[in-house]
């Protein structure tokens, strides 16, 4: 991307065009483009009052507050690192985090305070500011003195290749690892999650004869994701800043609230992860809804199965299926898909984004052939620096620019890439690789099932058997049997799970909206350690 803007700074200060734009909204609070400008102008001047210099670090722990965004934009403009702190995090991670990323200044919010005074050494040596703290304790610094500061954007040059953020990864497979993102690398994802859209249109297009308005709608974008995370912050308010369109953030998730608030906000998409739009198309409230603004619905983040893609296409009238593959490491997407091109292939996340090059690679790193499987490698700007403190991570992760991903994958002629199953989540079973991913979706396919998901079971005689947790739809009485007739009528015979668990409550999830699946493996398979 030859004509990209060199860091986020300078993505920041174009939307000053949209000043008069409403930006943030947060329940009934409401914050347009020229407001939010000021109130980052402000925190930028205090925390470089404050002694914090570009190049330091200042960490977020907090709820998708609209402050999120505002210390965000403040922080990246004249070059401080941000630190986003997972906010479901307990004292004890917490702590992790702190020591490992080593901010000078702590933003955080009541819950967050609370798990700091649980362990108060934490702390130490930082600089604490309360955000939405009704009694706020000596000590720390409120909110309201940081954004009233005032002052304009000083004028600061910020390196392309210096840390705009550390992004923890979601912890889906392991410890939680601080990922550096750059200042290029955000851009390139910007100018991906761009093409993306532009690229959708002009699909459309071709398919239909029908061109693209001169112009394009401005976006309205549901945040359900936590912002210290590249699906919600990344793709979701990156594209949406960047376009000058409006931010509705949610305190939580709700598949109910989501429908009043896309009625109500006029909500174009939605940045989340699958599960949340198959929980907004079962919902009961559904067809009450005018969801007449939505254009594109799925989300990414995790696979989104086959069925659902259909199902949004049939059932949602005027959204497009779309979705995004990509990772913490990556800043954002590697693929994306949508409308036609995701229809006719339902499976596959999409072709690579333009600043990416990709392969699937053997055991030995050597190239695969078209169509065959292996683990994906990418090389492109919007790879990472590398994981803070973790030389080893690093150098195991990423290859002469090549990120492992960790995910096995194929792709195919046109370049369309097809996320088979994470490598640490492949059950093999008497010596036969079988993804989980592929197992859960033809699962899916059965119209009873709300949830499910699939992982290894130890057996002494194959190494491993295929182990499924299901939830059924409110109202559904289906059996295990039921589901495993289902299953041997659709698939081989070594794929049909063994044991089949059904569950009355949500499948647990981490923050980024994932299934939590080491968790429920070793819930329902206690003798199995990780
Ligand atoms: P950790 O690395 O800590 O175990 P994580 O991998 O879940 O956690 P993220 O960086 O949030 O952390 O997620 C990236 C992973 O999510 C990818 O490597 C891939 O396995 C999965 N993923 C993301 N998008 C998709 C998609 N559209 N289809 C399939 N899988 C996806
Ligand atoms: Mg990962």
């Amino acid at each position: 991307y030859k004509n990209a803007p060199p860091s986020v700074r300078e993505v920041w200060l174009s939307t000053l065009q949209f000043a008069d734009r409403p930006y943030l909204v947060y329940q009934d609070e409401r914050l347009t483009y020229g407001e939010a400008h000021e109130i980052a102008n402000s925190t930028a001047n205090w925390l470089l009052a404050q002694g914090v210099k570009p190049g330091d670090r200042v960490a977020i722990a907090m709820r998708n507050y609209p402050e999120w965004m505002l210390i965000y934009w403040a922080c990246l403009a004249v070059g401080i690192t941000v630190v986003g702190m997972n906010a479901w995090w307990t004292a004890e991670e917490m702590d992790y985090g702190l020591s490992d990323s080593a901010p000078k200044v702590l933003f955080l919010d009541a819950e967050r305070l609370a798990r700091v005074q649980e362990k108060p050494d934490m702390v130490k040596g930082m600089q604490l500011v309360g955000v939405r703290i009704p009694d706020m304790p000596a000590g720390l610094i409120d909110w309201s003195v940081v954004a009233a500061h005032g002052g304009a954007l000083p004028e600061v040059t910020v390196d392309p290749d210096s840390d705009a953020c550390i992004f923890y990864t979601s912890g889906t497979t392991g410890f939680p690892k601080g990922a550096q993102l750059t200042h290029r690398g955000c851009v390139s994802n910007l100018f991906n999650m761009l093409f993306a859209g532009a690229s959708s249109a002009l699909a459309v297009e071709r398919a239909t004869g029908v061109s693209p308005p001169a112009e394009p709608p401005i976006p309205v974008t549901l945040i359900t994701t936590p912002l210290f995370h590249v699906t919600a912050n990344n793709c979701g308010a990156y594209a949406t800043t960047a376009a000058g369109g409006k931010l509705v953030l949610m305190y939580r998730w709700e598949a109910g609230e989501a429908l009043r608030i896309i009625e109500k906000e006029r909500v174009s998409s939605m940045s989340g992860v699958p599960v949340m739009a198959r929980e907004l198309i079962n919902h009961p409230d559904f067809e009450k809804t005018d969801t007449s603004s939505l254009l594109a619905l799925a989300g990414g983040g995790a696979q989104v199965p086959p069925d659902l893609v259909l199902k949004i296409e049939k059932q949602v009238a005027t959204a497009r299926p779309s979705t995004g593959y990509g990772m913490t490491e990556t800043c954002g997407i590697i693929t994306s898909v949508s409308g036609d091109f995701f229809v006719d292939k339902p499976d596959s996340a999409g072709p690579a984004m333009p600043s990416f090059e990709a392969k699937c690679v053997d055991d030995n790193g050597k190239t695969v052939g078209p169509g065959e499987v292996g683990e994906l490698w990418v090389r492109g700007s919007s790879v990472i620096k590398g994981y803070i403190n973790r030389p080893e991570a690093t150098a195991a992760s990423i290859t002469d620019g090549w990120l492992h991903t960790g995910d096995v994958a194929r792709i195919d002629e046109d370049g369309f890439i097809f996320i088979v199953d994470r490598k640490k989540d492949m059950v093999l079973r008497g010596g036969e690789n079988i993804y989980c991913a592929e197992v859960e979706s033809s699962i899916y396919r059965h119209n009873g099932v709300a949830e499910c998901c699939v992982f290894g079971v130890p057996d002494d005689r194959l190494g491993e058997e295929v182990g499924v947790a299901v939830v059924a739809k409110p109202g559904e009485a289906l059996s295990a049997e039921a589901v495993r007739e289902h299953c041997a009528a659709i698939m081989a015979k070594h794929k049909v799970p063994r044991y089949i668990w059904m569950l009355d409550e949500p499948l647990p999830r981490n923050a980024s909206g994932k299934f939590l699946k080491r968790e429920l493996r070793d819930k329902l398979t206690p003798k199995v350690s990780a």
